[in-house]
């Protein structure tokens, strides 16, 4: 149960800081922002200021069907990124909520917004 390395840190932070970027973009191509909390919510309008890809239409189509679920789903992880680089801004991070011990770097490594180590994980996550 060793703690994080100051390098694993760091690349643990640049892959959540992108995917952050990369939820955040997602978000304002397929919702909208409803108010200064930052909640989002589906919408078929979301494509304004963007060039659409032609061969993208049908999808389109179906994501107007599927927006909805989509978004709270983006936003569900968009929240767990966030509240990760919270932990590391608090010295906290890699902890798992239940137990405290340290979360395995690996398991860091395959999901950096893992809250919990192995041994939780079952209790608190739908795999
Ligand atoms: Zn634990």
């Amino acid at each position: 149960m060793a703690k994080l390395q100051q390098h694993e840190m760091e690349e643990l932070r640049a892959q959540l800081e992108s995917e952050k970027v990369d939820l955040e973009e997602e978000l304002s191509s397929h919702g909208r922002v409803l108010n200064d909390a930052g909640d989002w919510e589906g919408s078929s309008a979301g494509f304004e200021g963007q060039e659409p890809d032609p061969n993208d239409v049908a999808d389109q189509i179906e994501e107007f069907v599927t927006n909805v679920p989509l978004v709270a789903e983006l936003e569900e992880r968009h929240l767990d990124v966030a509240e990760a680089l919270e932990k590391m801004d608090e010295g906290v991070y890699g902890l798992c909520e239940e137990c405290s011990e340290p979360i395995p770097f690996a398991r860091l490594k395959a999901d950096p917004a893992a809250r919990t180590d192995l041994e939780h994980a079952e209790e608190r996550e739908d795999l």
